[in-house]
């Protein structure tokens, strides 16, 4: 997610959208878009697919405006129609704005239901819809947008990270508990909101802060003002950020996800050493982890295997033996790497089990003789109600598995993840908390109905 506003009226928004949302693609390859405004006008392109796909020159010429939104989608199972794609725009009554959101709020059904009840209509599924609704009726009630987003956020609970375009401003905002990130940046005249540090590395632009749970951005003309809603007592970003959805360069709450990743791999070596010949990981997500874990071992790090640039999602699948299928055309093993040698295999994360037991599989049938699975978080064992797919409870494997059943059912010789404690110990940001409800089951925040 992006937001871009260029006082100077000098820079080509929409270019600097579009590179930001290549940087952000891994945050979500379902669909993506980017909204422009044009005075009271919103000019949108979205659709389903890659960033790479739904745009090209012509798109990008006629996306004139001096400011905008964009998103890359990452959708919950079962919600990923066109309709539901975004950034979101309506005519309300000053104009056109458009909406774009990460995370998942908790109240939906029952904000649904009360604005359904009082006769208002929707297009898509999404919560995100809500959101924008809710902004629209105070604003029609004369509210200013700050006031606007201030009574919105009280009417919403869960996880959100927002930004908005509106005919003279650009909006940020982020929910009291900090659980999805947004970060600030500068491209000469511009400010830049982007869910990842890594969106400005991509732009040349110079990363300023991170946005603060309950902060509001207001971005126009006449520069940046802030305004602090009562946070929650305790943030509770999300610790699967730093485990596996950001992007290695990229900085969260002033912590180095690099960092994080190989001192979780040096942590889960201490905890689960092993005698072996090679340390690979799963490329990319659990390849810092790897190296983490190489130095703290001593045994050497390589590339056993390697993974297909053109494989977008493995994750979601309908059916186990697609799921299957789709982790051998995402991988492939470089046998003269692993054969003959006792391998440790390094993942992020084990959620159905899938990817480990298909992983080891093809380790063993290259010629590996031994491969031990060291996964560098602890087990996934609860869903996720805070906007990260991670599959209903009965799917995960953890949650009805011990460690033991688990490390005979994907075929490996053994199984270690990193505890929750050795976790925490990694450097995950500076915050006064962290979410780790899918570790834990600590959730602060259950689904309302
Ligand atoms: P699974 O194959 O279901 O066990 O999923 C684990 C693999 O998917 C790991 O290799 C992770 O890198 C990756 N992964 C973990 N969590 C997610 C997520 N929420 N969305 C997409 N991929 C994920
Ligand atoms: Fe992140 Fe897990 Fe918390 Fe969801 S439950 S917000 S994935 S730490």
């Amino acid at each position: 997610m992006i937001g871009v506003y260029d006082a100077s009226r000098q820079l080509n928004v929409a270019s600097i959208i579009y590179l930001g949302l290549f940087a952000l693609q891994h945050r979500g390859q379902e669909s993506c878009g980017i909204s422009v405004q044009d005075g009271d006008k919103v000019i949108t392109h979205k659709d389903i697919g890659l960033v790479v796909d739904n745009f090209d020159s012509e798109i990008l010429a006629r996306l004139k405006g001096s400011h905008g939104i964009g998103h890359v989608r990452y959708a919950p199972h079962g919600c990923s129609g066109r309709e539901n794609t975004q950034p979101i725009e309506v005519r309300y009554r000053d104009g056109m704005m458009a909406l774009a959101h990460n995370g998942n709020l908790t109240n939906t059904v029952k904000l649904r239901r009360e604005m359904a009840d009082s006769g208002a209509v929707f297009i898509g599924d999404t919560d995100t819809e809500l959101v924008l609704k809710r902004l629209c009726r105070y604003l029609a009630a004369d509210a200013t947008v700050l006031q606007a987003v201030m009574d919105t956020m009280q009417d919403i609970r869960g996880a959100y990270a927002i930004v908005a375009t509106l005919p003279e401003m650009i909006v940020g905002f982020r929910d009291p508990h900090g659980l999805r990130p947004l970060c600030l940046g500068k491209y000469k005249d511009a400010y830049i909101l982007a869910s990842e540090s890594c969106a400005f590395s991509s732009i040349g632009a110079e990363f300023i802060r991170d946005i603060r749970p309950g902060e509001i951005v207001i971005i126009d003309d006449r520069g940046l003002h802030s305004h602090q809603t009562p946070p929650a007592p305790d943030s509770k970003l999300c610790i699967f950020e730093y485990v596996y959805f950001a992007r290695p360069d990229s900085y969260m709450d002033e912590a180095s996800i690099r960092r994080a990743r190989e001192e979780a791999g040096r942590i889960l070596a201490q905890e689960h050493p092993v005698e072996a010949d090679l340390v690979i990981g799963a490329p990319d997500s659990a390849l810092t982890a790897a190296v983490g874990f190489a130095r703290a071992s001593g045994i050497p790090f390589g590339h056993g295997l390697i993974r297909s640039r053109y494989v977008a999602r493995t994750f979601i699948q309908p059916t186990q033996e697609m799921r299957d299928a789709a982790v051998r055309l995402k991988f492939s093993v470089l046998r003269d790497e692993v054969e003959n040698k006792r391998i440790v295999m390094v993942d992020d994360s084990i959620v159905r089990g899938t990817t480990t037991s298909v992983i080891v599989q093809m380790l063993k049938d290259a010629g590996a003789t031994e491969v031990h699975m060291r996964i560098s978080s602890p087990p996934v064992k609860f869903p996720c109600y805070y906007g990260i797919d991670t599959a209903t409870a009965n799917q995960l494997i953890a949650s009805h598995m011990s460690e033991a059943e688990i490390c005979r059912k994907i075929g490996a010789d053994s199984l270690g993840y990193l505890s929750i404690e050795g976790l925490r110990k990694t450097p995950v940001g500076v915050c006064l908390g962290l979410c780790d409800a899918c570790f834990t089951g600590n959730y602060f925040l259950m689904p309302e109905e």
